[in-house]
C-alpha cells in the first residue's frame, strides 16, 4: 500500500503567515553563508539537520489520506478535507490516473466523519463535474447519502445534488463492520468524538494502516475483533489524533480530541510502534509542532524508558509512505 498525506491539518485549513516565511528566508541565509555546501543537493542535505520547521512547513490542508494498492480496484481516500484539492493538483494521484485523464475514473471515500474539516474539499474536486467518472462514498453515520447531499445546495454551492447523483453511489458501512474491498480487507470502530468518529483499518498483503482522527482515544475497543483485538492490532502504521498539549486539552476536554501525552500512552498500551501524528492543532505552528513532536519524545522516555522502540512522525503534505 501507498499511503499519502494531502492534508494532516485539523478543524479548518491554515496558511503559512508572512512572517513565518520571513523568519525561514532569514534562517535559511544564515545557514547559507557558514555552510561550505557546493551544491544544491549538499545544501539540501544540510537542512535536512534541523527540524522541519527550520524551513518548511508541515501542512496547510485538513484532512484526506490517499490509499493506492495492486489490491485494490480504485483509488482510496480517507476524508475530503481540503487536502483533496491538493490530490487533484498532483499529477501523481490516483485522481490523475489513465482512467481519470480518460473521463472514466473510479474513487472511493471513506469517510471518518462529516465535520466541515472532513468534507469541504469535496464540491470543489473537478472530477466530480466530468460525466463517465463515478465515486463510492463509504462510511458507518446513519443518513450518509443525504449529509453529502447537503453540501450541493444553492444556499453554499453553485452546482446542485441531483446533477451528480447519478454517479454518486453511497455505501452504508454498520458500526464495527470489515469489509472485503478488491483484495484489502477494510474494517471501521467507533471513537468517542462529538457526533461519533470512525477509525479505518485497510489490511493488504500482511501490512495494515489505520487511521484514527477525531477521537479522545478514551476508548478504544472495537466489538468486532476477537477479545483482546481491536481495530489497532499488529497495525504497521497508526495515524493519530494528536490535537492538543496537555494544557490545551484541559481547556477543551469536550472537543473530543486527545492530548499528546494521552497517544504516547494510547501507542505504548496498543504496542504500536509506528505513528503519524495528524488532525494538527491549526493554532500551533510549525514551530510549535515541532516542540510537540519533541514532547512527545520526552513523555515517551520518561514514562516508558529510553529505549522503548516507539517512533513518532509528524507528515508533511505529500509525504508517501510505502507499506
Ligand atoms: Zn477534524
Ligand atoms: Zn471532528
Amino acid at each position: 500500500m501507498k499511503i499519502r498525506f494531502y492534508g494532516a491539518r485539523g478543524s479548518h485549513p491554515t496558511a503559512v503567515p508572512i512572517d513565518r516565511i520571513e523568519k525561514i528566508q532569514k534562517n535559511i541565509w544564515d545557514l547559507a553563508r557558514k555552510s561550505s555546501a557546493k551544491t544544491w543537493s549538499q545544501f539540501q542535505k544540510e537542512i535536512k539537520t534541523k527540524p522541519h520547521s527550520f524551513a518548511s512547513t508541515y501542512s496547510c490542508h485538513t484532512t484526506c489520506i490517499e490509499i493506492l494498492s495492486e489490491g485494490s480496484p480504485m483509488p482510496i481516500y480517507v476524508d475530503m478535507g481540503t487536502g483533496l484539492s491538493a490530490a487533484a493538483g498532483d499529477l501523481a494521484s490516483g485522481l490523475n490516473n489513465d482512467k481519470f485523464k480518460a473521463d472514466s475514473g473510479e474513487a472511493a471515500f471513506f469517510i471518518t466523519h462529516t465535520h466541515w474539516d472532513h468534507i469541504i474539499g469535496l464540491p470543489t474536486l473537478y472530477r466530480l463535474y466530468k460525466p463517465g467518472n463515478e465515486f463510492h462514498f463509504y462510511g458507518a453515520h446513519k443518513g450518509l447519502k443525504k449529509r453529502i447531499a447537503g453540501l450541493f445546495n444553492k444556499n453554499y454551492f453553485p452546482v446542485e445534488f441531483d446533477l451528480l447523483e447519478d454517479r454518486l453511489h453511497f455505501h452504508e458501512l454498520r458500526k464495527d463492520e470489515q469489509i472485503p474491498f478488491g483484495k484489502l480487507k477494510i474494517s471501521t470502530a467507533s471513537q468517542p468524538h462529538p457526533g461519533t468518529s470512525f477509525a479505518y483499518r485497510f489490511e493488504y498483503n500482511h501490512k495494515i494502516f489505520v487511521i484514527a482522527t477525531d477521537t479522545d482515544l478514551s476508548n478504544t475497543m472495537a466489538s468486532s475483533f476477537p477479545k483482546g483485538k481491536n481495530i489497532y492490532s499488529g497495525a504497521t502504521m497508526v495515524a493519530v489524533d494528536s490535537h492538543f498539549t496537555h494544557e490545551d486539552y484541559l481547556q477543551r476536554k469536550t472537543h473530543g480530541h486527545p492530548s499528546i501525552e494521552r497517544v504516547v500512552d494510547f501507542a505504548a498500551s496498543e504496542e504500536i510502534n509506528n505513528i503519524m501524528l495528524t488532525h494538527h492543532n491549526p493554532a500551533y505552528d510549525d514551530e510549535f509542532l515541532d516542540a510537540l513532536l519533541e514532547s512527545a519524545y520526552t513523555y515517551l522516555r520518561s514514562k516508558y524508558g529510553e529505549r522503548h522502540p516507539l517512533r513518532f512522525q509528524l507528515p508533511i503534505e505529500g509525504n508517501q509512505f510505502n507499506l
